[in-house]
């Protein structure tokens, strides 16, 4: 049974963690609510930080001069300075981070679409922003899962979040050890998923390890870990699993009957076509990697890539 390692997450503190917002109000999330047993979480709330009270006036990001500021109209304050000094000093006080939730829309936190208007006052925004808070996590972070909690209610977005800091948790703490053994051992576990991410830049990993002599330990696995997270931030497309599928299913194939093969190609058009979950066609290649006793394939992380009990996580209601 694998045992998989505690990402450390950072979230925005008003999801679940504390009464922060500007109104004063907490966000509810069934998701971090039940992330709360298996992660550890570091809650931030950057506006409480930057010594804005609660309930305060809301703030906005406007347009000027062609910079994005932050601004509180009714007291016209512009806060970008503070935001961006305090962003500076958290984010690089930090190690260890496996990924960041942080809440959406918030001219802070939010990371997409979030309102830049063209002057303080009431104007018709563009809703093309990313939060300044935000900003500076992609600049510091830029091999790291960040999600926000309203994409995260997307039950694909949700299993490749999941995937991403698990993965990465558990690099970060084989890495410790600083040994090459474990490095290839991390590979090999892990290598129809980092197959179904990206082929290319998996292959390109096998070859770092093949040329380690070339390498002190430290440059192999600071550069295996670069491609690591670059891998891990665009999550795979439905014909790439599918190739990996195929590929596994040529390792049981010649031990099935033709029924069997043909459910099996059947289900896989149906996940082609967005009618079956991946899910389906995994558990249906699970069994019978277990039935043939395939070790090297029950070892795959492609597998099942996140604890098992974290699997309801993925039906949680809205
Ligand atoms: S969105 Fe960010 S800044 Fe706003 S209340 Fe939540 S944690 Fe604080």
């Amino acid at each position: 049974m694998k045992k998989y390692q505690t990402p450390n997450l950072v979230v925005s503190k008003c999801i679940e963690f504390e009464s922060c917002r500007y109104n004063g109000l907490i966000i509810a999330s069934p998701l971090i609510k039940k992330l709360k047993d298996y992660v550890n979480f570091i809650p931030v709330c950057p506006e409480v930080e930057i010594g804005l009270g609660i309930p305060r006036d809301p703030i906005r990001l406007v347009e000027i001069d062609g910079e994005i500021n932050l601004i509180q109209p009714s007291k016209d304050l512009n806060l970008t300075q503070s935001m961006e000094e305090f962003s500076s000093s958290f984010l690089s006080s930090l190690t260890d981070i496996d990924g960041f939730i942080l809440k959406n829309k918030s001219p802070s936190c939010g990371v997409k679409a979030v309102r830049v208007y063209p002057h303080p006052e009431n104007s018709r925004p563009k809703t093309d922003g990313i939060g300044l808070f935000a900003n500076s996590v992609f600049n510091e972070f830029p091999y790291t899962p960040v999600e926000d909690e309203g994409r995260l209610r997307n039950l694909q977005i949700r299993e490749d979040f999941l995937t991403a800091i698990y993965t990465l948790s558990d690099f970060r703490n084989m890495k410790k050890s600083q040994k090459v053994s474990e490095l290839i051992d991390f590979h090999s576990q892990n290598k129809f998923l980092l197959m179904a991410y990206n082929q290319n830049i998996m292959r390109e990993m096998g070859k770092i390890l093949g040329e380690q002599k070339n390498y002190s330990n430290d440059d192999l696995f600071s550069k295996y870990n670069n491609m690591l997270g670059k891998t891990l931030k665009k999550p795979p497309e439905i014909p790439s699993n599918i190739n990996v599928l195929l590929h596994v299913f040529g390792y049981v194939s010649d031990k099935l009957n033709n029924e069997e093969k043909a459910f099996f190609l059947d289900s896989l058009e149906k996940y082609r076509h967005g009618i079956m979950p991946l899910l389906v066609c995994l558990n249906l290649l699970k069994s019978w990697i277990i039935r043939f006793e395939q070790d090297y394939l029950t070892h795959q992380t492609f597998f099942q890539p996140y604890p098992p009990e974290l699997m309801p996580v993925t039906t949680i209601e809205r």
